[in-house]
């Protein structure tokens, strides 16, 4: 107990100093049983270097799901895939509503505006997208992209178009629980870490059938691959899917993890995403949370308000409670 007092203490110091941690610490930080004590000392400690880091600054996250194809990836956890019949035929929102959707994120306050596609949807068709959103909708907002894999002329060429950053990951079990090449995806992230673009990558899908080495693998990646902004995202079961009968991980390990993270990216990496929200996330260091609309890998159908209810207002009060202040631009 008291070792891991020390552990936590050093760690916070560490993340405020803007000194790495090394393996070992991650998995012992991770390890910490949720329901613990020690998990509450955890917790506390990633708000303080939350406050030391991001001065309070919290920012929300749109994104839009552009499209629902059946894709051939087939990721066990995706409603997309196609291989699990979830959705049979292939849709795509409307430009309109895309406009109407940014409008009301644009409103809402939000910093970070992301399409979000199938794996195969073509970036050009993306860029054309961003540069009629821009014209269309104007705004201090960042627009971005979450799609396919690209090399760094692709990226470039995003980025030509008005993006401002790329959201990828290594995702956890990619290539057992994906058809992907880790290589594959790795390549991608280099790629957009050497463009124009900032690149976002949390650590993803988080769920029961991770160990804590993994999880603590994939943030030395984050890391290592220069992100700008990182965090967690629990993986959401959704029935029909090969990984649907695991339950999700619960608000309090998720919360755990965020902790972890906000100490592990120190000041290499100010800003961490929680996905989905929940209070004890942001107390334990969270300063960023997501709202989606449109197609959701996580559920089945187009969503044309904010998923689950949950959208910018919300976000703002979830942010308020917990003692940061919600801004569009970077502080
Ligand atoms: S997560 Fe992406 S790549 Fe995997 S099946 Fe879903 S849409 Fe395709």
């Amino acid at each position: 107990m008291h070792d891991l007092i020390r552990i936590i203490d050093d760690a916070k110091y560490r993340a405020i100093a803007g000194n790495p941690l090394d393996h070992g610490t991650i998995v012992a930080l991770l390890s910490i049983p949720e329901e613990s004590e020690l998990c509450d000392y955890l917790g506390a400690a990633a708000r303080e270097a939350a406050a030391a880091i991001c001065g309070n600054h919290a920012y929300l996250w749109g994104a839009v799901g552009v499209d629902a194809t059946p894709c051939e990836m087939n990721c066990k956890y995706c409603s997309l895939g196609e291989e699990w019949g979830l959705i049979s035929k292939k849709e795509q929102l409307e430009e309109g509503e895309i406009f109407r959707i940014v409008q009301n994120y644009e409103r809402g306050n939000v910093r970070w505006i992301v399409l979000r596609t199938t794996q195969f949807y073509r970036l050009d068709k993306l860029s054309g997208l961003i540069q009629r959103i821009r014209r269309a909708v104007p705004g201090k907002y960042e627009i971005g992209i979450n799609a396919g894999e690209m090399d760094e002329a692709l990226a470039g060429q995003v980025a030509g178009a008005g993006a401002a950053f790329a959201y990828h990951s290594l995702r956890l079990g990619e290539g057992r629980d994906t058809l992907f090449r880790p290589a594959d995806r790795v390549a991608t992230l280099k790629a957009i870490g050497a463009s124009p673009l900032d690149l976002v990558y949390l650590v993803e899908p988080v769920g029961r059938e991770h160990s804590n080495e993994e999880i603590a693998a994939i943030m030395q990646s984050v890391l290592d691959c220069g992100a700008n902004v990182s965090g967690a995202m629990a993986r959401v079961p959704v029935p029909g899917t090969p990984l649907g009968h695991i339950p999700q991980i619960s608000e309090r390990r998720l919360a755990q993890i965020i902790a972890v993270s906000r100490l592990v990216c120190g000041r290499a990496i100010p800003d961490i995403c929680v996905h989905p929200c929940n209070d004890l996330a942001l107390a334990w260091g969270a300063n960023v949370t997501v709202v989606e609309c449109g197609s959701i890998p996580r559920d089945i159908g187009q969503h044309g308000q904010a998923w689950h209810g949950f959208d910018c207002r919300q976000a703002d009060e979830a942010f308020r409670r917990n003692g940061y202040t919600v801004h569009q631009t970077k502080q």
